[in-house]
């Protein structure tokens, strides 16, 4: 989930979650998975798909989080109030899936893109999520805002009915996301998905009943040129079958990418405006700290939070 400024989450739909990391697995080169557990996860309510939550990192040389508040309709201004060297680092991720294990305990994975840590060639000036995310160890607890009923507003794909065929474009931070929609896709669903990574060995294949043809765009390397790739690959694999007579659109990744797709797919595709869904999961060269000061000032103006990133 991602909050903004004006919009706190509603008190019946998310509340905070103490989490405890219980194991950590590498998934490919830019991926690793954290499973979390704790008790208070017997309350989470994911509704799968592309549903997200917030974490709230501890600040630099603290080891836990602490809120002042973790009261719904207050903590937000509470949070905003902490001086900065105090207050958590807040991030939007995605629960790559809830699951109850044989012994009734609730678990959660989120997989981590561990961007400019030395293990990714992409650099980032601190990232401290992706920098938590590679120190995580089983023990170390982390705060999250998540879902305490499955219908929230913190998932975002939801295609109308009627829908023929569903889009997928999503870079590396929105293939958790991408993978966890085509998991619960019925069988036969028609998919077309361009899926972009850093790495060979981050193509990790979605298991998925739909009828998915899906086009990997491999970076290895690409600075900002990143776009023009990703739109010579869509261009190029335009689907030689007929073109579906209602698609439904969904789009997650880096906001200047993502918005290039969108504008490709309503432009050169005539796709429906409305049936586009497109979320800025990050923006190159700004924090989400960033984005969310920007997003505080007013000067991002939304359609959905999230896509003004
Ligand atoms: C709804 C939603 C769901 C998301 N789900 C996931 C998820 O499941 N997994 C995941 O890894 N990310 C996910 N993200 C993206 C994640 O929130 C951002 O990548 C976030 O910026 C990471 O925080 P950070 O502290 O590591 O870096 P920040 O401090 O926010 O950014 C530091 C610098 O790194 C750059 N940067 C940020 N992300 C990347 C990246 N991936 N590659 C290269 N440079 C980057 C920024 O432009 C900035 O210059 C999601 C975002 C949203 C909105």
């Amino acid at each position: 989930m991602t909050v903004t400024a004006s919009e706190a989450p509603a008190a019946a739909h998310f509340r905070f979650f103490d989490c405890e990391v219980l194991r950590t697995r590498r998934l490919g080169h830019s991926f690793l998975r954290v499973t979390f557990g704790g008790e208070s996860l017997a309350g989470f309510r994911s509704g799968g798909f592309d549903q997200s939550l917030s974490l709230f990192l501890p600040p630099p040389g603290r080891e836990h989080t602490v809120l002042p508040s973790t009261d719904e309709d207050t903590w937000f201004g509470a949070w905003r109030a902490m001086p900065e060297a105090e207050r958590p680092v807040m991030r939007s991720y995605t629960v790559r899936a809830q699951r109850r294990t044989p012994a009734g305990a609730d678990e959660i994975d989120i997989d981590f893109v561990l961007h400019g840590t030395g293990t990714s060639a992409a650099g980032a000036a601190d990232s401290p999520a992706a920098r938590w995310a590679g120190q995580a160890v089983p023990g170390r607890r982390i705060l999250a805002i998540g879902p305490a009923v499955a219908q929230n507003k913190s998932v975002r794909f939801q295609p109308p009915p009627g829908t023929d065929a569903i889009w997928m474009y999503a870079d590396e931070t929105a293939l958790p996301a991408a993978a966890a929609i085509l998991e619960r896709l019925p069988a036969g669903t028609a998919v077309r998905a361009w899926f972009e990574v850093p790495h060979e060995d981050d193509r990790l294949a979605p298991a998925t009943r739909a009828d998915a043809d899906i086009t990997w765009i491999v970076r290895e390397g690409a600075g900002r040129e990143r776009t023009g790739r990703v739109l010579d690959a869509l261009r190029s694999t335009a689907t030689a079958t007929a073109a579906p007579a209602a698609p439904y659109a969904w789009l997650a990744g880096e906001a200047g990418t993502v918005r290039a797709v969108r504008r490709h797919l309503v432009q050169e595709r005539s796709v429906d405006r409305r049936a586009v869904r497109f979320t800025g999961y990050w923006r190159l060269g700004a924090s989400e700290e960033e984005l969310l000061a920007e997003a505080y000032a007013g000067r991002a103006a939304s359609e959905d939070p999230a896509s003004e990133l």
